[in-house]
Parts: C-alpha cells; structure tokens; sequence
C-alpha cells in the first residue's frame, strides 16, 4: 500500500478493525504511518464488552490518528431502539427521528472525520440530510439525554459476558459459548429474532465452532468464567430462542 501510494495511486491509507483495543495498540504501534482507522461505535456499543467501542476509540486518538465510524446505527437497530430508550429520545426532541441521535452521538465525537451510515430508502437520506448538513455538535442537555439513554440500555438484564473466551479453552465439545451469548444479547435487546439468529450463525458456525444444542453439560465453563455466568442454562435460552425456531 505504501508503494501504492509513492505511486500516487493511493492518497491515503487506513484499515477498518474488529477487535479488542489492546490488538489495535498493537497494530498502531507496530504501523505508525497508518492515516485513519475505521471503528465500529455507537452509543449502544459505547461500553459493550464485546465490542469495547469507547477504549478502541481511545486508543486510535491516543495515537492521534482521526477516526471514520461504521455502525453508528449498528445496522439499524437504534432506529428501533427498546421501546424505554426510544421514549427517552421522542421525549426530548419529537421533531427528531430516533436514528438521529445515533449518528449525532457519532459524529459528536473529536477526531471523527466521517460517519458512515448506511441509508436503504430516500427517506433516510433526507433524514440523515436534515441533521448533518449543518451539524455543529451537540448540546449539553443533548449529551445528558444520550446518556440517561445509555443507562436505560444497561438496565435491561444481559448475559454478562465479556468474551474473555476463557471458556473456550476448556470446552471439550468446542461450543461457541461467547457468539452465542452475543447473539442472546442481541435478541434481548432488539427481539429481532431473524438478525439474532444471523448473528449466532456467523460468530458460531462461521468460526468454525459447534451449537449450544452439542453442550454435553460438564460444567468446565463455568469453573473457568470469572463473571461466574451460569453458562450451561444461558445455553439452553440460546437452543430454545435461536435454534428451535423456524425464522
Ligand atoms: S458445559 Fe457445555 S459449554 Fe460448558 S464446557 Fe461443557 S460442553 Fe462446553
Ligand atoms: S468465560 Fe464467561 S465471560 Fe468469558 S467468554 Fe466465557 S462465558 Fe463469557
């Protein structure tokens, strides 16, 4: 790429990331030349575990690169966020869509140079429009409403897993404990059934691990779970929600 671009043929060169902001640290380290990284953040994924949106963005600053987001409306979910987060965002502003704040958590951010949001229908565009054209950041009592937002998500009761992935290495069955509790979350907080069961598909089947429906019921998980999760009955949730439904 850096030849490319002694060619001219690339202006800038940059990489979008996945992973945990200790890997990142890592990767900056070891390329300071990089010009931008892609992260996936969003107000919901701020804190999230398995995300960990707000250290990875920590880290690209610290590095003092700019950063491009992806997911701010993690792929349309915060238009049709849990009903207690969506009051919170009508309440304060009714002239506003409630996928606006998502992109205006977004791009609020310093050392945000875009926000890529992904737009289905002309609809959104000019909502997207209507906001962004001339956005100037965001007010005090508009943090303040994006934060009471926050704490509303944390207060709808989520499998606590970090995806430490601590189990993963004592499973003898090779069970996709961590994907399929992420797919769980997923399904609790947005009831998107179809997306959840997308999801648990990918970070399960699609990293080559087995279903929660092959756990032989051992019980070495849990011994090596420091949130002390209750892993075996979690993975019955997941086989009754997401793999003996028919989408
Ligand atoms: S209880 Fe199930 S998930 Fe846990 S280690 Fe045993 S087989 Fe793996
Ligand atoms: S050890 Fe516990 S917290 Fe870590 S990935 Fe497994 S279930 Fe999640």
């Amino acid at each position: 790429m850096q030849e490319k671009k002694k060619e001219g043929l690339i202006r800038h060169v940059g990489f979008s990331f996945h992973s945990t902001p200790e890997e990142l640290e890592e990767i900056l380290n070891a390329h300071p030349q990089v010009e931008f990284v892609q992260l996936q953040i969003n107000y919901a994924d701020w804190e999230n575990p398995a995300v960990q949106s707000r250290q990875c963005y920590e880290t690209a600053r610290r590095h003092g690169k700019p950063v491009i987001i992806m997911e701010p409306v993690k792929g349309g979910m915060l238009a049709t966020p849990p009903e207690s987060v969506a009051e919170i965002l009508k309440m304060a502003e009714p002239e506003h869509s409630v996928a606006s704040w998502a992109v205006r958590f977004a791009a609020d951010l310093e050392g945000v140079i875009t926000v890529l949001s992904g737009m289905s229908n002309i609809a959104q565009m000019k909502d997207n429009l209507s906001y962004m054209k001339e956005f100037h950041g965001l007010a005090d009592s508009q943090k303040e409403t994006l934060a009471q937002a926050q704490e509303e998500l944390k207060k709808i009761p989520l499998i606590p897993c970090t995806t430490c992935n601590y189990c993963a290495k004592v499973c003898p069955m090779n069970i996709g404990i961590s994907g399929s509790f992420t797919a769980m979350n997923y399904l609790t907080l947005y009831r998107d059934r179809g997306m959840a069961k997308h999801q648990e598909e990918w970070l399960v089947g699609g990293h080559g691990q087995k279903h929660a429906d092959e756990c032989i019921k051992c019980g070495k998980c849990e011994e090596a779970c420091p949130q002390h999760i209750k892993i075996r009955e979690n993975l019955e949730k997941v086989k009754e929600s997401l793999l003996c439904h028919a989408v």
